[in-house]
């Protein structure tokens, strides 16, 4: 079966390496020349838009993206001509946070306080209702923190206003949280979903940093999962889905979700009978969905910005390492690497050996989280 692939990035390639062995046959479409992708299956370097490769891309069997992004325009002309999963509905449903919010709210399910902002008259009665510290985001094209601004007395307003306020954007309340979360699951074409256990997360400076299969309480799972099927089953979604979220008490909050495979279930390569990239391809495809159970604990540690020689952590028994191929640059996720184990416990007694590959303090906050398990 031959898969279109919109978008060249690591997803597109983590993609590639788990459908070769299904026999799917891959073209992948991006703009830049040097996409991470490029070396993997088919590659058209063009733009999203390019006629003659959406030519390409409706000669397949199947189209699926890397990212949320992907211009409408670009989908509606292949839309008739070829089956694209996630459909165009779903992937424009999570390009503009307020229409998510939105969405988020008519399904009852629970989210940050927020609201739209066109105006700097806007911008200072949303802080007026909703108080300090609150978020400024961009509705539209932000992820890994970019487009965002935390404001945390009135003097940030102004700062906010000249840095965003060309474009539309959403003011949300700041939830000091207990921890994130996220909950990824696979929606086949005739409505059969599988969950992946709870992926508890870490980010710094708006992008994520550490995920990792802990075992969470049965009523936390059974909650995560009640609000991804509800979106799912919304969405009429086909493959994989990741609701991100805030766990305050009992209480979880949606933040966003994001349709396609997700940096937070990256782990369920290794990590779980079969991983994200597997089953998504499996839904877009048609194919039997895989287990989604986790083999144990697991930990992904995201690299950022330049990927760290490979010794000595490669010298851990059930370490895995995923070098992107990316050069070097401030921000940008470069690679990843998992760290399996039977169970939390043993998890845990690896932790000193991940000295200097990940900061302290997320190694501090990542061993108290499996101490709490
Ligand atoms: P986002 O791009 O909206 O997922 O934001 C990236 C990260 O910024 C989140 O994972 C949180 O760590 C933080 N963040 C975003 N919005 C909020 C919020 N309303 N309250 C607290 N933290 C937030």
């Amino acid at each position: 079966m031959k898969v279109g692939i919109l978008g060249g990035g690591q997803l597109a390639r983590m993609l590639v390496e788990a459908g070769t062995p299904l026999g799917l046959d891959f073209t992948i479409v991006d703009p830049k020349a040097d996409a991470c992708a490029a070396g993997m299956g088919r590659f058209i370097h063009a733009d999203y838009t390019d006629p003659d490769a959406l030519d390409c891309l409706a000669a397949c069997d199947r189209v699926t993206c890397d990212f949320e992004n992907v211009p409408a325009d670009a989908l509606a002309v292949i839309d008739d001509r070829v089956a694209v999963r996630p459909s165009a509905a779903a992937l424009a449903a999570a390009q503009d946070r307020l229409s998510e919010k939105d969405r988020f709210t008519r399904l009852g399910m629970e989210t940050p306080g927020y609201a739209e902002v066109n105006s700097r008259t806007d911008l200072q009665a949303a802080v007026e209702a909703l108080g300090l510290p609150a978020v400024v985001k961009t509705r539209r094209m932000g992820y890994d923190g970019k487009g965002q601004m935390v404001l945390r007395d009135a003097e940030d307003l102004e700062l906010a206003w000249r840095k965003l306020g060309e474009y539309p954007l959403i003011v949300e309340q700041w939830v000091a949280f207990d921890h994130e979360c996220s909950i990824t699951a696979v929606r086949s074409g005739d409505g059969e979903l599988r969950c992946w256990p709870v992926s508890r997360t870490w980010h710094r400076d708006g992008i994520l940093r550490l995920a990792a299969s802990l075992s969470v309480a049965e009523s936390r799972q059974r909650a995560a999962e009640r609000l991804i099927r509800t979106l799912a089953e919304d969405l009429d979604y086909v493959g994989c889905l990741t609701l991100e979220l805030f766990a305050v008490g009992d209480r979880l909050l949606a933040n966003e979700f994001a349709p396609r495979v997700h940096n937070s279930a990256h782990w369920t390569i290794e990590g779980a009978v079969c991983s994200q990239f597997e089953n998504h391809l499996r839904a877009v495809c048609g194919l039997p969905l895989g287990a989604t159970e986790a083999r144990g604990a697991s930990v992904m540690v995201n690299f950022i910005g330049r990927m760290p020689a490979p010794c000595p952590w490669l010298e851990l028994p059930d370490l895995h390492w995923h070098d992107y191929g990316k050069s070097a640059r401030e921000g940008r996720k470069v690679g990843h690497a998992t760290l399996c184990a039977p169970d939390a416990e043993a998890l845990k007694s690896m932790l000193p050996r991940l000295d200097g590959l990940l900061d302290s303090d997320l190694l501090r906050e990542l061993d108290s989280a499996l101490g709490a398990t």
